[in-house]
């Protein structure tokens, strides 16, 4: 159940991921640091841009193009895990509340 879960996320996240544009607006607009641990990015991708990964906080897509910034953080890779591995309710709301202060 929690896989297929995954898959329909990671489709829809697709959609925004091939969108090259708002993918460099939410990595800029974080400082190139991850908003959970506010660790920089590990290291940069091949275009020299540091790398974070985009993780939306809700599972209901339907964001208007607008609101995106206000839905999706950008983390290193070990804090999008963690988020997987350990679902702690805290680390959510600190994201939710971060992102609903974006303003790119
Ligand atoms: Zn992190």
């Amino acid at each position: 159940m929690k896989n297929t879960d995954l898959q329909v996320k990671n489709q829809t996240m697709e959609t925004f991921l091939q969108n090259e544009y708002i993918v460099r607006t939410l990595i800029k607009g974080a400082g190139g640091k991850c908003e959970l641990c506010g660790k920089k990015a590990p290291f940069k991708d091949k275009n020299g841009n540091p790398y974070l990964e985009l993780r939306a906080l809700e599972k209901d897509f339907n964001i208007k193009k607008e609101e995106i910034e206000k839905k999706i953080v950008a983390l290193c890779p070990n804090c999008n895990r963690k988020l997987d591995v350990l679902e702690d309710p805290a680390d959510f709301e600190k994201l939710s509340e971060i992102a609903a202060h974006h303003d790119y």
